[in-house]
């Protein structure tokens, strides 16, 4: 049911702040999936290849400004 309505009306983002860097993750309030965006700024499912990325890509973030 809650599917049928964001396939209806859309997902409803809400950011979930867990990086310091740009890594965005997003979580739609009404399915409670999880969402990120690619390299492109495309919203794409937060699997979890997605999660092992930006943990790299934070964690590489994080090395560099510690600098
Ligand atoms: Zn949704």
């Amino acid at each position: 049911m809650r599917k049928l309505l964001c396939k209806i009306k859309g997902h409803q983002f809400e950011s979930i702040k867990r990086y310091s860097t740009q890594v965005k993750e997003y979580q739609c309030s009404c399915c409670k999936q999880k969402y990120t965006e690619d390299g492109y700024g495309q919203i794409v499912r937060l699997t979890k290849y997605w999660e092992t990325n930006n943990l790299l890509f934070e964690q590489h973030f994080s090395n560099r400004t510690a600098i």
